[in-house]
């Protein structure tokens, strides 16, 4: 299926890498713990997997969608690419994303765009297009994202799939090359919530070998999708949340919004309307938030430790500066040199308390509207969980974008506020746009270790 849909000028290009003979090798293992009579480790044994490639697997390239990583062979496992390995899960290949995955598009992919299956002249969302569009082209059933402002759950549902972020700390973040760290969280995405769950179940859980990992149980998410089927949502308490909506937002997704908001109050739950008058402030806070550690996080990428090293320009000194600045300057797309001259600029002495000390402050604010709409006490609205159109607008052509940063943010309008929270979050396909005929997907957010109330409503859309 890969080879029949992904290559060429218009092309999937969902992978910018397939493990052909490492994937036989894991699936061959499988079928001989199945003859020699061992029983699965998961239900996941044998299916095949598309992973996002900045989360690392040796024996297999990772690039994280960048120049500067080209021929990286990494030579470790990311915690999560173990945890796959153990559960029998094969691991297909590495799957394309906006360089360090900045982006709604993947068109800052260094190794050009991926394109969306259900129309090949639009964006399959981003950072994680390619894990997207490989599930909406029916090249995997399965695939892994990373989801700092929204990256796995604007590709969800632009493509029509579904893609869940944990609660921060939920995953581990061990060998996932870092953007802002934290924000960054690994996730489960497929075509289903059932199979989005048995893969969450896979990855979470504890690691001592990350320090933001909670020790926390995993929540039974695979219960609360199978509970979901049997008892629905009746009874529980679903927020609307008023700022994620109106201005910005295309019409025809508000309208599938609505609709699938009435199905879930005729299915028995009680919908309120809730407010989180910071959620405004959100985008501003999370593009100083995030450039600020990412300008300190790819200070490592120095051209003496990974990858690519170019020699600076004949008659120049050879020296560590002017390596690092030949190499960083040939190295990094326009969009990361953007994003590392705003974070550095606002972490710079005399500037630090004005930009990013505000942006902390903000989330704190953000933070404090989340805990009011789950919260019982004090005047909260006491919701299970809330609800929002997950992305703006439907997919949109490739290139319409590209050159206008400040358009491509506005995408993250409606996942930033979760991403700054830590909560959950999740994308489920609730149906096509009227204006478009393409696919909406509906964003249920839960409170932190919440996932289970998250899945349940999920699953009613199944
Ligand atoms: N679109 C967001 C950004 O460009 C999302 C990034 C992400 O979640 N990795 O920052």
């Amino acid at each position: 299926r890969i080879a029949a849909v992904d290559p060429g000028d218009r092309g999937v290009h969902a992978f910018l890498h397939v493990s052909g003979d490492l994937a036989l090798e894991q699936a061959a293992a499988v079928d001989a713990a199945r003859a020699a009579g061992r029983t699965a480790a998961s239900p996941l044994a044998g299916v095949p997997l598309a992973l996002k490639d900045i989360v690392v697997q040796q024996g297999a390239p990772a690039t994280a969608g960048s120049r500067i990583l080209e021929g990286w062979m990494p030579p470790y496992d990311a915690t999560v690419t173990t945890r796959l390995l153990e559960a029998g899960v094969v691991i297909l290949g590495k799957t394309n994303l906006d360089e360090f995955a900045m982006g709604s598009s993947t068109e800052n992919s260094a190794y050009g765009p991926s394109r969306n299956p259900w129309d090949l002249d639009r964006i399959p969302g981003g950072s994680g297009g390619g894990s997207a569009a490989a599930l909406a082209a029916f090249e995997a059933p399965l695939a892994i994202g990373t989801d700092t402002g929204g990256s796995i759950r604007q590709p969800a549902a632009v493509t029509g799939t579904v893609g869940a972020k944990p609660t921060y700390g939920g995953v581990s973040r061990y060998g996932v090359i870092a953007l802002a760290s934290s924000l960054d969280q690994v996730g489960p995405c497929a075509r289903t919530v059932l199979d989005t769950a048995l893969l969450h179940e896979v990855i979470a859980g504890h690691d001592p070998r990350d320090s933001t990992s909670i020790p926390e149980p995993v929540p039974s998410v695979v219960d609360a999708v199978h509970r979901g089927r049997a008892d629905g949502v009746a009874g529980m308490r679903i927020g609307v949340v008023r700022e994620l909506g109106g201005e910005g937002y295309q019409p025809g997704v508000l309208d599938s919004f609505r609709a699938a908001v009435a199905a879930l109050e005729a299915a028995g739950a009680e919908i309120v309307e809730v407010s989180c008058p910071h959620f405004r402030y959100g985008l501003a806070a999370y593009y100083l938030i995030l450039p600020s550690e990412c300008s300190s996080n790819l200070a490592r990428f120095d051209a003496m430790r990974y990858g690519l090293r170019v020699e600076p320009a004949a008659g120049q000194p050879v020296s560590a500066e002017t390596v690092m600045s030949a190499t960083r300057g040939a190295g990094f797309g326009a969009e990361v040199k953007r994003r590392i001259i705003l974070g550095t600029y606002a972490l710079s002495a005399g500037y630090y308390d004005a930009y990013y000390g505000s942006a902390q402050k903000v989330r704190t604010l953000i933070k404090g509207d989340f805990d009011q709409a789950f919260g019982a006490a004090g005047g909260g609205a006491g919701c299970d969980v809330l609800v929002s159109p997950a992305s703006p607008v439907t997919a949109f052509r490739l290139g319409e974008k590209v050159d206008d940063p400040l358009a491509m943010y506005l995408n993250d309008l409606a996942t930033i506020p979760g991403s700054l929270a830590g909560i959950p979050a999740m994308s489920v396909p609730s149906g096509l746009a009227a204006d478009t005929g393409l696919p909406v997907g509906l964003q249920i957010m839960a409170p932190a270790l919440g996932e289970a109330a998250m899945y349940r409503v999920a699953s009613a859309f199944e």
